[in-house]
């Protein structure tokens, strides 16, 4: 893999944020802050698509990543009367929080997956039902009941999650991104979220790779209340596709941009099949066990003490994800009852607190 961001890279080291480029003739990368984020910006991409602009992925809804964003567009010359499309890889805040502000401003259309939209906080999450869905789900994880009463429920961002827009178009694998004198084609990548997209720019040959593979970090990949489908196996699907990609360079909606898709990949893939001999170790020691008690003893980079609020919600959705994964293999059997344990082969009887 090779760093071809290196003002990006260098902006990264010294923890401050890169400028805006120009990174192919009629394409910009323009940082978006995240508040309260170590991820601390999203790139956002500006394609020029004949008079007008599409933007893709706005990032987090603030103050601050608004000035951001159409301070980028005025460095490529443009305003938001411009703005004519808006694509989001995914409906995570980072990447679809700036959405309906934007669309506000100008009137350009949304669009995203149909898997992305079906997953829209608005469509999935019900404030008066979901908390006890939500709740009950980690009490099945083997979560101690402060902490799942802790992680779940409505949580103060929700209200910001439920006011990110439905699309008004929908792109499917394949499919071009509407707009003239550009070739943007959609390559549907689930795993991260269900509707995830990566845009490869056939012209140019770059592929916004949105969450779906960065340069220095893995992706979260989670198992979540609302849904059982199973999203790692769909995750290292989604990365062969992309692997398919070597010649172009990546440009991520996070850090800076790189080449060397397939190495990126090996990389990845080699970190969930690590993960996963982490897991078959903790069962093998502990016998049946649930998703908590194996989340706790695996190696967290920050160590699983400070693994806090959000960050602990994640790291319990990816460890169950791992483990569904596992199941799917038959590497581990489930263990009937409340709260639900896992064992690894062959079956271990021994019971644990
Ligand atoms: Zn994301
Ligand atoms: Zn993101």
């Amino acid at each position: 893999m090779r760093v071809t961001g290196i003002a990006q890279r260098e902006a990264w080291l010294a923890r401050a944020m890169p400028g805006v480029e120009e990174v192919r003739p009629g394409l910009w990368s323009v940082p978006v802050p995240i508040p309260f984020s170590p991820l601390r910006y999203t790139l956002s991409y500006l394609v020029a698509s004949g008079p007008g602009v599409i933007v893709v992925d706005p990032g987090w809804d603030s103050d601050d990543g608004w000035q951001a964003l159409t301070g980028g567009l005025g460095a490529a010359g443009a305003t938001t009367a411009d703005v004519t499309g808006i694509v989001v890889t995914h409906v995570h805040p980072d990447h679809h929080g700036l959405s309906a502000r934007l669309r506000a401003a100008c009137g350009a259309w949304i669009a995203m997956h149909p898997a992305e939209r079906d997953s829209l906080p608005v469509r999935v999450w019900d404030t008066a039902k979901s908390p006890a869905r939500d709740l009950r789900w980690l009490l099945a994880c083997g979560a101690p009941a402060g902490i799942a009463a802790e992680l779940s429920g409505n949580g103060p961002v929700m209200e910001m999650l439920l006011a990110m827009p439905e699309p008004d178009v929908l792109l499917e694998d394949g499919d071009l991104v509407p707009g003239p004198d550009r070739r943007l084609r959609a390559v549907w990548t689930p795993g991260h979220t269900p509707g995830h997209l990566c845009l490869h720019e056939e012209t140019e040959d770059v592929l916004l790779t949105g969450d779906h593979v960065l340069p220095r970090i893995t992706p979260n990949i989670a198992q979540v209340a609302h849904t059982d489908d199973p999203p790692l196996a769909a995750y290292l699907k989604s990365l062969d596709q992309v692997a398919a990609y070597d010649s172009a360079e990546a440009l991520p909606a996070h850090e800076y941009r790189f080449h060397g898709l397939a190495d990126r990949v090996r990389i990845l893939r080699a970190h969930h099949d690590h993960r996963c001999q982490e897991i078959l170790g903790v069962l093998d020691r502990l016998g049946p066990s649930t998703v908590w008690q194996v989340t706790e003893r695996l190696s967290w980079s920050r160590g699983w003490p400070s693994v806090k609020g959000f960050m602990r919600r994640a790291a319990i959705g990816e460890t169950a994800a791992h483990l569904e994964y596992l199941l799917e293999r038959a590497q581990v059997s489930r263990v009937p009852g409340t709260p639900l344990r896992y064992s690894g082969p062959p079956a271990v009887a021994a019971a644990t607190p």
